[in-house]
């Protein structure tokens, strides 16, 4: 997918701060961050909404933010997290390419982002 976004970090097109890659998967930093630390995780494979993602890359894309959770959270010693997916324009997908959101949270931040 020549004109997408997401394509072009994985390609290396497009500068991005990675935190983790692995044959099937890619991390990296929310270039518009609701919270320090906030990682998005996409699998590297073009698919716009979860439904198209086939079980296996879906497994790894989970697999990741499982993984991927508890090391960002430490590197910014939140609290917690919000784990999300906007999956589909009609929720706020901006960005057609499937990626999870880790949003790390603080326990004086306020509410929810
Ligand atoms: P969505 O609303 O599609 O779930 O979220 C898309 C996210 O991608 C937004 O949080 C936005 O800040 C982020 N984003 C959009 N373009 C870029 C980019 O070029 N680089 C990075 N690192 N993040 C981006
Ligand atoms: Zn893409």
């Amino acid at each position: 997918m020549d004109d997408c976004i997401f394509c072009q970090i994985v390609a290396g097109d497009i500068p991005a701060r990675v935190v983790y890659e692995d044959e099937d998967v890619l991390a990296f930093l929310d270039a518009n961050p609701l919270a320090p630390g906030h990682t998005l995780v996409i699998p590297k494979t073009h698919y716009e909404t979860l439904d198209e993602v086939p079980p296996e890359p879906g497994e790894m894309m989970f697999a990741a933010v499982h993984y991927l959770t508890p090391i960002v959270e430490d590197a910014v010693d939140a609290d917690g997290s919000n784990i999300g997916f906007n999956n589909g324009a009609a929720a706020g997908q901006e960005v057609p390419h499937v990626h999870g959101h880790i949003v790390p949270r603080f326990e004086d931040d306020g509410g929810s982002p």
